[in-house]
């Protein structure tokens, strides 16, 4: 890691899934190979839509491969010295140790950019992401679109054979036969968040009534 005069910082792009995380992280990553700066791409390994393939290029050819990473520990140990800007995608995936080691990059004086979803398919915070939002000097969240009614989407729908899944099931599973939806909140469905509403004695009615 870096020390001295450098100032770094914190930047979360947050947001539901095809709300264009990726690609803001691109484009952030295209304007420091611009400006010159030597920059480090991080990908959880549980993603693989980038195919193993991914890189940006920008136009004098630099380019940035994403590197997998499987934890925060593996991605702390290759980050290089040199380095000036970190970016991470698919943030949601790592562990909570990603918080300690974004802030010891911050403070070596790296600009850190972290993307990931910051909801889980129930609407809880996803893994490290609502601590990374609370450790973060700049903070976007994008939208999407409700594929139902077309307002912005903030809720990512889990849907297993076209249904909504229920609330049990696992936050992350991997290789299953599950797909997801950009919804917004009127459009989000999770079949045990009902169930607790009716038992807060909410749905009912309008809040109040
Ligand atoms: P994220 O990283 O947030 O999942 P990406 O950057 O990979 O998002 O993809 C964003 C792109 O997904 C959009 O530019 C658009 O072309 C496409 N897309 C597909 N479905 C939707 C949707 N429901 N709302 C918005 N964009 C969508
Ligand atoms: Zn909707």
């Amino acid at each position: 890691m870096r020390h001295g005069a450098a100032h770094g910082w914190i930047e979360v792009v947050a947001g539901v899934m095809f709300s264009g995380k990726s690609e803001e992280l691109i484009r952030r990553i295209r304007r420091a190979l611009i400006a010159g700066r030597r920059v480090q791409l991080f990908k959880s390994h549980l993603d693989d839509r980038y195919g193993g393939q991914f890189q940006i290029s920008s136009h004098d050819g630099r380019q940035v491969d994403a590197e997998p990473v499987s934890n925060s520990v593996q991605l702390a140990e290759k980050v290089d010295a040199d380095t000036q800007v970190v970016a991470i995608d698919e943030a949601q995936f790592l562990d909570d140790g990603i918080c300690e080691v974004v802030d010891a990059l911050a403070d070596a004086g790296m600009r850190v950019i972290v993307a990931g979803t910051d909801m889980d398919f129930r609407g809880e915070p996803f893994g490290p992401m609502g601590l990374l939002l609370a450790r973060a000097e700049r903070i976007d969240k994008l939208s999407a679109i409700c594929v139902v009614c077309g307002d912005p989407a903030t809720k990512n729908q889990r849907l297993i054979d076209g249904k909504p899944a229920p609330a049990e099931g696992p936050t992350i599973q991997v290789g299953g036969a599950e797909s997801y939806e950009a919804r917004c909140r009127r459009c989000h469905e999770v079949p045990k968040r009902d169930r607790a509403q009716g038992e807060l004695g909410l749905g009912a009615g309008e809040p109040g009534a």
